[in-house]
Order: C-alpha cells, then sequence, then structure tokens
C-alpha cells in the first residue's frame, strides 16, 4: 500500500514560514499585496479566486480583487493591469485565464511587470525559470509540485523522472525545475510512443496531461513516487486526478491524492510569491 502524499500538511508548513514573513514586513510598515484580474464569472476562475483570496487573509497578506467584464476590450484590460503595474500597493498581480477569445491572450499577459507577476505566466518569468535567473516567478503548480517533493522529502538528484504533458503552464517548466534539481527528465506528450513503457521506467513521475485515470497499471512500477496534478472530472460529477489511485496505491511506492495534493499547495505557493515580490521590491 502506496505512502498518501497529503498536500495539507507541506501547505501548512508553507503557510506557517509566510506568517512570519508577513509578521517580519509588517515591523517595517510593509504589507504584502495580491491584485487579482478576472474577467467575466467562470466558475473555475471564481472557485480559484475564492481560495487564493482566503489564503491571503489567513497569513495576513493584503488581496483585492479586479473584475472586468466578458466582453471588455483588449485596450481597458491593458489600462487596468499596467494601472496595477504601477501601483506601488500592489506586490503582485494573479491574472486568471484562459481570457476570453476576443482578447490575444499573449498581449495581455506580456503587459504584466515580470516583478509582480507572481504566477510565472510572462516570458520574462518563463525565462527566469529556463535561464535559472531571479526575473518573475515560477509558474504556481509545477512550483507546487517542488514544495510536495520538498516537505516529503524526496531526493531529485540522479533520479529518472518522467514529466507527462508539455504545457507551459505545468510540464514544461516542471521538467526544468527537475532538472536544476540534478534529475535525469524525460517529457512526454500525446506523440509519445509507448508512453506506458516510458512510465515504467521513472522513479519520480509527474502525471499533468489534464486525462482522467489515464495513467493506469500498466504505467506505474514498484517503488515509483507519484505526483497527480490533474484536476479532472468523472461524469458523476466527482474530481479525479491523470492517475487511477485505486490502481496506482496498490503498486507505487508513494502518491498525491486529488483533491487534497497538489492543488492544495498551489495558493499557499503563490502567496509565497507576494511575499518576496514585497520583499524584492522593497529590497529587503
Ligand atoms: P494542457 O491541456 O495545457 O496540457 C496537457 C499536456 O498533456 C499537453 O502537453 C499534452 O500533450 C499532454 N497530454 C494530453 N493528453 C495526453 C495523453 N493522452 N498522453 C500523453 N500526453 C498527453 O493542460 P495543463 O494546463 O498543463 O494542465 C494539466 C492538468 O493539470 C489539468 O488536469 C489541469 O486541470 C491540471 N492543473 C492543476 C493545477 C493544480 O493546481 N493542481 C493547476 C493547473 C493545472
Amino acid at each position: 500500500m502506496a505512502e498518501i502524499l497529503k498536500g495539507k500538511p507541506a501547505a501548512d508548513a508553507l503557510n506557517e514560514k509566510i506568517v512570519n514573513e508577513v509578521n517580519l514586513l509588517s515591523k517595517i510598515n510593509i504589507r504584502p499585496a495580491l491584485a487579482i484580474v478576472r474577467v467575466g464569472s467562470k466558475p473555475d476562475d471564481i472557485a480559484y479566486e475564492r481560495g487564493a483570496v482566503k489564503r491571503c487573509e489567513k497569513t495576513g497578506a493584503a488581496v483585492r480583487v479586479i473584475t472586468l467584464p466578458e466582453d471588455v476590450s483588449q485596450n481597458r484590460l491593458v489600462e487596468a493591469i499596467q494601472k496595477l503595474n504601477e501601483d506601488r500597493s500592489v506586490h503582485g498581480i494573479l491574472l486568471l485565464r484562459p481570457l476570453p477569445a476576443h482578447i490575444n491572450d499573449d498581449l495581455i499577459r506580456n503587459t504584466l511587470a515580470p516583478e509582480k507577476d507572481v504566477d510565472g505566466i510572462t516570458d520574462g518569468s518563463l525565462a527566469g525559470v529556463f535561464v535559472g535567473t531571479d526575473l518573475g516567478f515560477p509558474p504556481c503548480t509545477p512550483q507546487a509540485c517542488m514544495e510536495m517533493l520538498d516537505y516529503y522529502g524526496v531526493e531529485v538528484k540522479g533520479k529518472n523522472v518522467v514529466v507527462i504533458g508539455r504545457s507551459t503552464v505545468v510540464g514544461k517548466p516542471a521538467a526544468m525545475m527537475l532538472t536544476k534539481r540534478h534529475g535525469t527528465v524525460t517529457i512526454c506528450h500525446t506523440r509519445t510512443v509507448d508512453l506506458p513503457g516510458v512510465c515504467r521506467q521513472a522513479e519520480i513521475l509527474i502525471a499533468a496531461a489534464g486525462k482522467a485515470k489515464m495513467v493506469s497499471k500498466e504505467y506505474l512500477s514498484p517503488g515509483q513516487i507519484v505526483i497527480d496534478v490533474g484536476i479532472n472530472f468523472t461524469e458523476d460529477g466527482s474530481m479525479c486526478g491523470d492517475v487511477d489511485f485505486d490502481q496506482a496505491k496498490e503498486i507505487v511506492a508513494a502518491i498525491t491524492p486529488v483533491p487534497g495534493g497538489v492543488g492544495a499547495v498551489t495558493t499557499a505557493v503563490l502567496v509565497k510569491h507576494v511575499v518576496e515580490a514585497a520583499k524584492r521590491q522593497a529590497n529587503v
């Protein structure tokens, strides 16, 4: 039976550090502040926003939400972001995406000032991840995977690591972060030949494909550490990951559950980045 790597203890440990940092910053009159920009009212966006607002409130960081209508013009959205870039009382900006189809996503995400880009969506932040500089921030989800590995003491150095998924928001940055930690990393995607065979060779397997329970027993082997990033819904409406948890828990050494795994750590990482942004902007 696999060890279940829950997100909550990792998130709690991170929160404790964040609260300490927020308290220290308050002594020099700095209150880390996040601005969330939401276009329209998609239920997924509202759910994530609610989690982020709650997490900020719990840690003592300030948070405000800027909502714009679904049919907002591109210029109006650019103006709203530029205003936040210039606002010295705002340290981090979270832009909820995907944006409506009439908006140019590349243009908007790169309007954000990289130093306030706490969810790592700008080219500047991604360059930071790929080149290893401190420009911007890594995207929160792959960083949450790293926090889980750290919290549970999983050594990456020298390990054979397989990442399923090559998106800019999860798969690719996760692969870069794991390479930085000296893993030997294989990135898999829809055109990978013999995906189950490649995955079976992994000592650490990161599943970020967005396909409910696709990682079944033929992808798995004993001793593996499995980090399941997927957030999917079955026909009966219940949430599940990319990994068939019931099959996996009988085979692998350890696995993160869905819900209650990586997702539970993501908003804690977001607030950690807001605090870091506040410190960098104040040069402390
Ligand atoms: P995406 O759709 O942008 O990318 C999915 C990637 O998986 C693609 O590169 C694709 O090539 C690959 N893929 C898809 N089907 C595959 C298959 N059958 N075989 C091999 N590769 C396949 O998705 P994303 O934004 O990277 O998100 C991935 C998953 O992570 C989703 O379930 C998403 O909901 C979840 N997610 C979770 C969090 C969190 O906080 N836990 C945050 C963001 C995304």
